[in-house]
C-alpha cells in the first residue's frame, strides 16, 4: 500500500469524555502547524460515558478525524492495534487521550523519524505518577531491555512514533498477550528516545488500579519470553545432581565407616526423585515454550535494506 498521508495519530479512548475536546483542539493546532497531510484515528474502546458521541461530533466536523468503535472494552493494547491496522500515514504516532503526555511534543518525535530513525519513544524524564508505579516501571524497563536487547529509559511511555513499515510487521503478529513497545523492539531497527513532558491526570480516572497493574506486569513478563519456563528444567538438573552427590556420600560412608545416616539417605533420595520429576517437567516446558514462540508469528527476519 502506498502512503497517502504523512502522519497518522492513533489514540485509544476509554471513558475520556472530559478531555476529548481539549485533546482535539490542541492536537489539531499542533498538526496544522506542522503543515503535513495527516489523519487522526480515535479508537473508542467500549466507552460508556458518552466519549463515542463526542468522537462522532468531532468526526462530523472534520473528516481527518477518523473514529473506530470497538464492540466492547477490549483493553488499551487491542485498541491501539485496531488503530494501527487502519493507519495510512508514513509515520504513525501514538498518544493517550488523557493529556498526561502532551500533543505539543509530537513534532519532537516526527523530527527524529525525519532524521531516519525507524521508531522513537518518548521518555518521561520527570514523570508525574506514584512512586510505586515509577519503581515498578524501572524494574520492568530493565527486564524488557534484557529480553529485547534494546535499552530504553521509558518503555511504558505512551507517546511513540513508528514508521509504517514497522507497524505493518507489528499488526501481522498474531499473539494476543502483547505489549506494543516490545513488538516494536523485537523487530530491530534504529530507535531514538526524546525527553517529553508529563503531567498528572487532572480529569477522568486512570484505568489501571493496583490489581490491573499487577496483572498487566505479570502478563508482560510471561507474555514476551519463554525464559521462565527454561529455569524449571535447570532447577531439576541442579536438584537431581545435588541428590545424587548426597547419595554417593551416603554410600561412601557405608563402605568406609560401615554406618548409614538415615536422614541423609532420605534427603538424598527426595532431592534426586524431585529433581528427576522437574527435569521431566522441564522437557515439557521446552515444547510448550516452542509452541509459545510459534504462535507469536514474529517475522523470522526483517530486511532493513537491500542495494
Ligand atoms: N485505555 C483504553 N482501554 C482500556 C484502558 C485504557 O483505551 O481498557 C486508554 C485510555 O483511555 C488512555 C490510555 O489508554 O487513553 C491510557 O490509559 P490511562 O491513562 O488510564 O493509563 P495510565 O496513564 O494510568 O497508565
Ligand atoms: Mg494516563
Amino acid at each position: 500500500m502506498t502512503d497517502i498521508l504523512d502522519l497518522t495519530v492513533v489514540i485509544p479512548v476509554f471513558n475520556e469524555q472530559e478531555t476529548l475536546d481539549e485533546l482535539h483542539t490542541r492536537l489539531v493546532a499542533v498538526l496544522e502547524k506542522m503543515a503535513r497531510p495527516y489523519e487522526v484515528i480515535m479508537v473508542d474502546d467500549g466507552s460508556t460515558d458518552g466519549s463515542f458521541e463526542t468522537l462522532c461530533r468531532l468526526n462530523s466536523g472534520d473528516s481527518r478525524i477518523r473514529v473506530l468503535r470497538l464492540a466492547r472494552n477490549f483493553g488499551q493494547s487491542p485498541a491501539l492495534y485496531a488503530g494501527l491496522s487502519k493507519a495510512r500515514g508514513r509515520y504513525v504516532l501514538i498518544i493517550d487521550a488523557d493529556l498526561q503526555v502532551l500533543p505539543e511534543d509530537i513534532p519532537l518525535l516526527v523530527a527524529k523519524l525525519d532524521e531516519g530513525y525507524d521508531a522513537v519513544s518518548g521518555w518521561r524524564a520527570d514523570r508525574k505518577d506514584t512512586l510505586f508505579r515509577r519503581a515498578a516501571s524501572k524494574l520492568l524497563n530493565r527486564y524488557i531491555a534484557g529480553v529485547t536487547g534494546l535499552s530504553l529509559h521509558d518503555y511504558g511511555c505512551s507517546l511513540k512514533g513508528i514508521r509504517r513499515e514497522l507497524v505493518g510487521h507489528m499488526v501481522d503478529f498474531s499473539h494476543r498477550c502483547r505489549y506494543l513497545p516490545v513488538d516494536m523492539a523485537m523487530l530491530g531497527g534504529r530507535f531514538a528516545e526524546v525527553v517529553v513532558g508529563h503531567s498528572e491526570r487532572t480529569r477522568g480516572n486512570s484505568k489501571y488500579g493496583m490489581l490491573k497493574l499487577v496483572r498487566t506486569a505479570f502478563d508482560l513478563i510471561t507474555g514476551i519470553t519463554d525464559a521462565p519456563l527454561r529455569y524449571i528444567g535447570l532447577l531439576g538438573w541442579l536438584m537431581s545432581f545435588g541428590g545424587f552427590a548426597m547419595g554417593i556420600k551416603v554410600a561412601a560412608n557405608r563402605v568406609i565407616y560401615g554406618n548409614v545416616n538415615q536422614l541423609e539417605s532420605v534427603v538424598a533420595l527426595f532431592f534426586f526423585c524431585s529433581g528427576v520429576q522437574l527435569v521431566a517437567s522441564g522437557m515439557m516446558c521446552e515444547y510448550i515454550g516452542r509452541i509459545f514462540i510459534e504462535v507469536q508469528r514474529r517475522p523470522y527476519f526483517v530486511v532493513a535494506e537491500e542495494r
